[in-house]
C-alpha cells in the first residue's frame, strides 16, 4: 500500500495519521495522551488531526505542546474552522488562534468542519488567502456530501479542494456508492473519520463478527487492525483513527504490513456490504 497520497498542489499527504477528537481534555490524563501522540509520530504516524472544536482548544494545545519538539517539515497538520467562523469576519481570528495553540506558524491542511450558512465563495476566498499568506499549504472541508461537492466546484476556485473529511469505516460504507468515486474522478481524496467505528452498538457487532475475527487471525492482526486496513485498502483513502494508549497507537502503526486478499474482501462485502443506492452521509 502506499504511505502517501498526491494531492492536487503537487504536494505528498500521509495516508495514515492520528485523530485527536476528546484528547486534552481531561488534566489527569494529558501527559499519558502527549505519550500516545509521541509514540505514534516516532512510529512514522505523522499526520495529525484536530480541530478549533475539539475542546474548544484543548486538542490543539496539547498538540502544540508535542509537535514543537519535532522537526515541524516531518510532521503533517490539519485543523479545522467551525461553519459559524468560517466568514470573512472571523476566520482569520480562528486561524490565528489555532496556530498560536498549535505554535506553529502554519497549517498543512485547513478544514471547513461542516457546511454552514457562509456562502462557500466567501470561505473559499479566505481559504485561498491564507495560501497565498503561507499560513496554510491546502485546504479542504468535512462533511460534505455529493451535492454540497458538486456546488462547491461551482464556487470560484473551489475546484482547489483538497480533501473532503467524512465519516468511513467497513460497517458505514454510503460513501461507496457515489461520493467516493466522484471524488477519485475529481483527484480530492476522503479523509476517513472513525475509521474504528468509534464507540456503540455497531462497533460491537464488527468486533463481534466471527468472520471478521477469522479474517483477523489468518493475517495475525486485531479486528481494529482489520479495520482499518480496510479503510487503506482504496487508494484515495487516508485514515486518522484516535488511541490515547501507546500500545494501540503502536497497533495501528502497523497496519501497512496487512495486505487484504480477494478472499478477505469477498466475506466482508458478504459480511458489511456497500449500499446500492444512494445513502445520506454519515456524521457523528
Ligand atoms: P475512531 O473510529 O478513531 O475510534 C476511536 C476509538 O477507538 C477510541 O475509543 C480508541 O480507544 C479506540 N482505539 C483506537 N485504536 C485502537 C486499537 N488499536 N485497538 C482497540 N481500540 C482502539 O473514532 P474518532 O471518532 O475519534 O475518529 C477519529 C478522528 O477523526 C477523530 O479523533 C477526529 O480527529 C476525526 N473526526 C472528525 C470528525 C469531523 O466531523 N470531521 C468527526 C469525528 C471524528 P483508546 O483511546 O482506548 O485506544
Amino acid at each position: 500500500m502506499e504511505k502517501y497520497i498526491q494531492l492536487k498542489n503537487e504536494t505528498f499527504m500521509p495516508r495514515l495519521g492520528m485523530g485527536t477528537w476528546f484528547l486534552g481534555e481531561n488534566p489527569h490524563t494529558r501527559e499519558s495522551e502527549k505519550e500516545a501522540l509521541r509514540t505514534g509520530i516516532e512510529a512514522g504516524m505523522c499526520l495529525i488531526d484536530t480541530a478549533e472544536m475539539y475542546g474548544d482548544g484543548l486538542s490543539e494545545q496539547l498538540i502544540g505542546q508535542v509537535i514543537r519538539e519535532y522537526h515541524r517539515q516531518s510532521l503533517f497538520v490539519v485543523s479545522k474552522v467551525l461553519p459559524n467562523n468560517a466568514g470573512r469576519k472571523r476566520i482569520k481570528k480562528s486561524l490565528d488562534h489555532t496556530l498560536k495553540l498549535l505554535r506553529t506558524d502554519y497549517l498543512d491542511m485547513y478544514l471547513l468542519h461542516w457546511p454552514g450558512s457562509i456562502p462557500l465563495e466567501e470561505t473559499v476566498m479566505c481559504m485561498e488567502e491564507f495560501v497565498t499568506e503561507g499560513k496554510i499549504r491546502a485546504w479542504g472541508v468535512s462533511n460534505f456530501d455529493t451535492d454540497e461537492m458538486k456546488k462547491l466546484m461551482d464556487v470560484p476556485n473551489g475546484d482547489r479542494c483538497a480533501v473532503n473529511q467524512v465519516l468511513y469505516h467497513l460497517g458505514s460504507r454510503g460513501i461507496e456508492y457515489d461520493l467516493l468515486p466522484w471524488q477519485e474522478k475529481h483527484q480530492i481524496p476522503v479523509m476517513a473519520y472513525c475509521p474504528l467505528a468509534q464507540a456503540g452498538s455497531l462497533r460491537n457487532d464488527i468486533i463481534n463478527n466471527k468472520k471478521l475475527m477469522c479474517i483477523a487471525k489468518k493475517h495475525g492482526i486485531t479486528v481494529m487492525q482489520l479495520m482499518l486496513a480496510f479503510v487503506l485498502h482504496r487508494e484515495s483513502v487516508i485514515a486518522i483513527p484516535r488511541s490515547k494508549k501507546k500500545e494501540h497507537v503502536l497497533e495501528n502503526a502497523k497496519v501497512w504490513d496487512i495486505t487484504l486478499d480477494k478472499e478477505d474482501m469477498e466475506i466482508i462485502n458478504i459480511e458489511f456490504p456497500a449500499p446500492n443506492r444512494k445513502i445520506p452521509l454519515d456524521i457523528v
